[in-house]
């Protein structure tokens, strides 16, 4: 099989993350020949995972021919194993999902993590006008995950759980606790949960300003309460979105000072506000850079795929798989 029959293959992509399933079907370029709508993902219990998934896969594969699934998940996932180690917001550990699959379906199974397999689709499924063989995709919403694409083939590190950019130690004097349990990590800085913290705290200072009346009352501040004040101009919403930028940037300048990044892509439900906090990213990562006069500074773009650039990827990489294996044993053979 050459390269270019590997595009014409389809695959079921899924995305699973803390409430809910996205899927569909995909060809190897990342062609949609079929979506379905978001189905609730069950918040505990390996087996209603499990089900869940074999549901939607069985109704997929009703209606198309499909060479392979992928499966994007949130959490630490053991690469190639595909074996979720944990994964907080789904209340899981130790599920062995790609072999799970496989015995379920007799289909090959990509399992790997939700941000990696997003960087992946926006990577490949999108390359028009930015150089993307080195690139992060930081994945900004509930958290803050992060994918890497180095030499044009997704980085997982040694054992699948690298890039986990949210839990980068950046604030020592920070005392926001972060999901893991620390405090100081770049996601307890840089987050819709954090914009929503941090609107709160600013209600309560400000119990007559426009954050605080919106909301209801300072409880009732979330980060689109922020952000619908910020675009009704109010300075404190603004400066708390310039705040978020600051923090991304600092994590953007890090991993290009060590990583030397072509371009880097935000995406997540906040880049649908990227213009409140893109150009401070930009000004921020310009700030503390290394050697910023002597080296080229990566792009800064929002993602194009959206909240389907998950499902896309999880299903464009297991037809890459498909492909390299094939192409491995073909190599034997011979
Ligand atoms: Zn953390």
């Amino acid at each position: 099989m050459t390269k270019s029959d590997a595009r014409l293959r389809r695959a079921i992509g899924l995305d699973v993350g803390g409430t809910k399933i996205a899927g569909g079907v995909v060809d190897g370029a990342g062609g949609v020949i079929e979506r379905i709508s978001d189905r609730p993902a069950p918040t505990f219990g390996k087996r209603a995972v499990v089900r869940a998934l074999l549901d939607v896969i069985a109704e997929l594969t009703r209606r198309h021919h499909v060479d392979a699934i992928g499966i994007g998940a949130a959490g630490l996932v053991d690469w190639p194993e595909g074996r979720i180690r944990w994964s907080p917001n789904n209340g899981y550990t130790d599920l062995p999902l790609r072999r799970v699959i496989e015995d379920s379906t007799g289909l090959p199974t990509a399992v790997d993590n939700d941000a990696n397999v997003a960087a992946w689709a926006e990577a490949n499924a999108a390359t028009e006008g930015l150089d993307r063989d080195y690139s992060v995709m930081l994945t900004v919403g509930t958290g803050l995950g992060g994918g890497f694409i180095l030499a044009g083939e997704i980085f997982r590190g040694s054992s699948g759980v690298a890039a986990e950019v949210g839990h980068m130690f950046v604030d020592s004097r920070s005392r926001e606790i972060c999901s893991c349990g620390n405090n100081g990590c770049l996601e307890s800085l840089a987050s819709g949960t954090a914009l929503g913290r941090a609107g709160r705290l600013a209600a309560e200072a400000e119990p007559h300003g426009l954050l605080a009346r919106l909301g209801g009352g300072p409880d009732g501040v979330s980060g689109l309460v922020v952000r619908q004040a910020a675009n009704l101009g109010d300075p404190t919403a603004l400066a708390l979105f310039e705040r978020l930028g600051y923090w991304l940037g600092v994590g953007a300048a890090t991993l290009t000072t060590l990583l030397d990044l072509r371009s880097i892509i935000v995406g997540g439900g906040l880049v649908a506000a990227g213009d409140l906090f893109l150009p401070h990213m930009r000004s921020s990562l310009e700030r503390h850079i290394f050697a910023r006069q002597h080296r080229i500074l990566p792009e800064i773009a929002s993602a194009r795929l959206g909240s389907e650039a998950g499902w896309i990827g999880a299903g464009m990489l297991s037809l890459h798989e498909l492909y390299r294996t094939e192409s491995n044993g073909a190599d034997v053979r011979t």
